[in-house]
């Protein structure tokens, strides 16, 4: 994500803030400010914002210390003016753990909410409710009723709210991952539409969060179909394994003649040992061509930042390792020798073949 600098860590998780975030938080100091030109009014308005969206921190932060008992990393946690983002490597794939991954954002304010409750009523402090608004009354209670209302919003059983996850980890407990994912897809764009029916009467910020649901949904019953495709299948079921590899010391012209006399865009290097050195993709190769000449080495052009696979793996293991930015081919091995490559061309074929399958039946 640009524009997200980075202010810090927790836990050994990134923190970035969006400067959109600042922005909202300048929009809302000056709203405050504007009616009695009151500083002091401007400052208790940012501070509420400001621990609010602390609040919000805390809840990503649930998500993503649960996902770390599973073993699955947090890349960061992104504040947006929306709301926060932790980017998880993956979602846990069994029902139990994607349901305690998905509870623990919402627990987190479940516990803040409890703590404050029980603090303003043991100081005596606590007011009545109808004394609370989004811009008055006591900081604490108003508090207390955001993080009420971020548990109910997150709770919703619609993606991509984690009530959305919680439901299909249920789901899936007595389904297959497919289903479970389909059925609470569609509950959710059933929610969707509720909203904006609602909308239309109420508020129309419901119709901004129905969209926004919907196309949630949309994505990650689309997902799911895929990772079902590849469930259960193993790497040499769907590997290249007619290819070719080029030497170390082979010359950017001899590569580019069999870029010509074939289809293979990627090519490994593999040294005399059997080891793969690293891989030439097409765009490196085209550049290093320009910049050495025919006469150049291979390995000028090579990557070494490439994700490899064993043969017997599933799939589904190792589409879940890949990560944006790497390498897209990937070296499939066997008792460490190369034995097929994988792909993006070769996966995207195995996903058309599938589907086809899949109607016929
Ligand atoms: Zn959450």
């Amino acid at each position: 994500m640009g524009w997200a600098p980075r202010v810090g860590s927790l836990f050994g998780i990134e923190l970035r803030i969006h400067v959109t975030f600042l922005l909202l938080l300048a929009f809302l100091g000056l709203a405050h400010w504007l009616p009695d030109r009151d500083v002091g009014a401007a400052l208790v308005g940012v501070s509420f914002f400001c621990l609010l969206f602390l609040c919000v921190v805390l809840h990503e932060l649930g998500h993503a210390l649960a996902a770390r008992q599973f073993g699955i990393k947090t890349q960061d946690i992104t504040l947006l003016p929306i709301g926060g983002v932790a980017r998880l490597e993956r979602m846990p794939e069994k029902p139990l753990q994607e349901l305690w991954v998905a509870i623990a954002g919402p627990l987190v304010n479940v516990v803040i909410a409890t703590g404050l409750y029980l603090g303003l009523k043991a100081t005596g402090t606590w007011q009545p409710l109808e004394q609370v608004t989004t811009t008055g009354g006591n900081l604490a209670e108003r508090l207390w009723v955001a993080n009420l209302f971020l548990v109910m919003f997150n709770l919703l059983p619609a993606f991509p709210m984690d009530g959305g996850r919680v439901l299909r980890a249920f789901l899936a407990m007595g389904m297959p991952y497919a289903r479970a994912t389909r059925v609470a897809a569609r509950v959710g764009q059933g929610m969707a539409v509720l909203f904006g029916f609602a909308g239309l009467f109420v508020n129309p910020m419901l119709i901004l969060i129905a969209v926004f649901v919907w196309a949630g949904a949309e994505q990650e019953a689309t997902s799911a179909e895929i990772k079902s495709l590849f469930a259960g299948v193993p790497v040499r079921d769907a590997m290249m394994v007619e290819f070719q590899s080029v030497h170390p010391t082979e010359t950017l012209g001899e590569m580019a003649r069999r870029i010509l006399a074939g289809t293979q865009k990627d090519f490994p290097v593999v040294d005399g040992l059997g080891d793969v050195m690293g891989i030439v993709t097409q765009a490196a190769f085209f550049q290093a061509l320009a910049e050495h000449g025919d006469d150049g080495l291979v390995t000028v052009a090579m990557t070494g930042d490439f994700e490899t696979a064993e043969t017997e793996e599933s799939m589904q293991e190792v589409l879940g390792r890949a990560q944006p930015g790497r390498c897209t081919t990937v070296p499939v091995m066997r008792n460490g020798r190369l034995s097929g490559l994988l792909t993006a061309e070769n996966i995207g074929e195995f996903v058309m073949i599938e589907a086809a399958r899949k109607r016929r039946r």
